[in-house]
């Protein structure tokens, strides 16, 4: 590979301003929001070049210069994946997607044909005015792309009835390994084999560069009706949860959880839903749930609770954001503890025993949990703990995560894989990592894209948790 001969080649078919070598740029982009504090021992290696394509053809171009030196490729959308999934393991091509810019909604089919780099809040800007909305609503709206949140299947405030962001997307344009462009017919349902879209949903930019999709749109709510209730412990609202879902109730928020639970003691814990539509359906929903909690002695709260929860929803996203525009490294998130957040996807009927299992290790090596968990679904636990050194602290992670694998649980539900969680890849899908490593060997016969992520390529080893 001859960085000198990649470089000559990107500039004599680019325009000059989509190649970078400006050293701010490469060091910027050498990372996402994964850092030493949830990963101690993280670096990255310094990207040999960044390229802002503004097309798809320009992504193509970029792709097969690639491969004809023989460079590891990194796409990246907002950098805001906390798990290492745009992060330049290798020194390589940063593709920076967010010039992919173009927004057709299709008011009549209640559809939008949207460029990969298009975040999530402008994108809901400009369905607005035709009354329409995404309902992808992550932390990150401010940053979040269209590329990186179908390349994460990320999830959001609304997925409890909406689903996550791959459940958005109905098609995509995308530039596979080798630099060939395909379209997978943007319909609602098709029974003509399998669903190529899918291929790039979670895939993390493995499988191809996803360059633009075709994703649902729904009408904006009439009205939101917010309510949130406080439960004496959090098995009693848990029954809460699993009773109201079993009604049919499919609340758009669904947001659970306790502040320093231990497994010895009860701490109270609170459930926030949102109950949107038209307004005489959303106020007799937020009855009935009202009622439904309390047959489990919810005591309801004002209603300033839940409306100061939803107003605020993004503001670790928005500062995160803007930390990112201002070109500030995540050296700025490092603390002098390491602190984690564990997104694990369980069968309802194993969360209390997790939760309590989990609650008893943290205590038994001298770890503090800090809040457990529930998002749009019963399934969907969190646990945030912090504490002990660096090695006692990745052992736990690593030890939480494949407890959860033994209960039949995924070890995560939305922020992916990337480098983090490469490791238990092979525990995670068992001979089906096989067949993914197959399916990647097939499209990308030289390993270039995105290498490390996904523990897709068996002789790329990812740094050791
Ligand atoms: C403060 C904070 C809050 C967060 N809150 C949430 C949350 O509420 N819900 C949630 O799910 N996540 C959350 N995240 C994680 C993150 O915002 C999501 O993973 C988001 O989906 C990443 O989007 P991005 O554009 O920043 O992607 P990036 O980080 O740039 O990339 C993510 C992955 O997608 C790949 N990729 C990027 N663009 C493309 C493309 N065009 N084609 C193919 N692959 C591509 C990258 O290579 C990488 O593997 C949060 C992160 C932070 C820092």
């Amino acid at each position: 590979m001859s960085t000198h001969a990649l470089l000559q080649a990107l500039r004599a078919a680019l325009p000059a301003d989509r190649v970078s070598t400006d050293p701010a740029t490469l060091s910027l982009l050498a990372h996402d929001a994964l850092h030493p504090g949830r990963l101690p021992d993280w670096a990255v290696a310094t990207p040999l070049v960044v390229v802002c394509p503004q097309q798809t053809t320009d992504v193509a171009t970029a792709v097969r210069l690639a491969n004809t030196h023989q460079v590891p490729l990194m796409p990246m959308g907002g950098g805001s994946g906390l798990m290492g999934g745009a992060a330049s393991v290798v020194a390589g091509l940063v593709l920076d997607m967010r010039g992919l810019q173009d927004i057709q909604i299709r008011p009549a089919d209640r559809m939008v044909d949207v460029g990969a780099g298009v975040t999530m809040a402008t994108l809901n800007h400009a369905a607005a005015p035709h009354g329409l909305m995404c309902a992808h609503d992550p932390w990150t709206v401010a940053v979040a792309t269209v590329g990186g949140t179908i390349g994460t299947n990320s999830l959001g405030y609304l997925g409890g009835k909406y689903g996550s962001m791959g459940d958005q997307v109905l098609g995509v344009e995308a530039v596979l390994p080798t630099g060939e462009i395909i379209t997978t017919r943007g319909v609602e349902k098709a029974s003509t084999g399998p669903g190529l879209h899918r291929l790039f949903i979670g895939a993390e930019g493995c499988f191809g560069i996803v360059t633009r999709a075709t994703l649902r749109l729904f009408p904006l709510p009439q009205t939101r009706v917010l309510r949130s209730w406080e439960f004496a412990n959090f098995t009693t609202g848990f029954t809460a949860i699993q009773a109201l879902l079993d009604s049919g109730m499919r609340p758009g928020l669904l947001e659970y959880s306790d502040d320093h639970p231990t497994c010895t003691a009860d701490v109270p814990a609170t459930l926030i839903l949102s109950f949107e539509g038209r307004q005489r359906v959303a106020e007799a929903e937020a009855a009935e749930a009202a009622s439904l909690c309390a047959t489990w002695h919810g005591r309801e709260l004002p209603a300033r609770h839940a409306e100061t929860f939803w107003a605020q929803r993004h503001e670790s996203g928005d500062a995160y954001a803007e930390a990112r525009a201002a070109g500030q490294s995540w050296l700025r998130y490092v603390r002098r503890q390491p602190l984690d957040y564990l997104h694990v996807s369980l069968p309802p009927s194993a969360v209390l025993d997790y939760r309590h299992e989990s609650l008893a290790l943290l205590a038994e090596h001298g770890l503090q949990a800090l809040q457990t968990g529930l998002w749009c679904h019963a399934g969907l636990f969190n646990i945030a703990f912090t504490g002990a050194d660096a090695a006692t602290f990745t052992a736990m992670q690593m030890r939480l995560l494949q407890r959860c694998q033994d209960k039949q649980g995924a070890m995560e539900y939305c922020h992916g894989v990337g480098v983090r969680l490469a490791s238990l890849m092979a525990r995670e899908h068992g001979a089906g990592l096989g067949v993914l490593r197959r399916l990647k060997q097939c499209l990308d016969p030289q390993g270039l894209l995105n290498p490390g992520k996904l523990s897709l390529a068996p002789d790329l080893a990812p740094p050791a948790l």
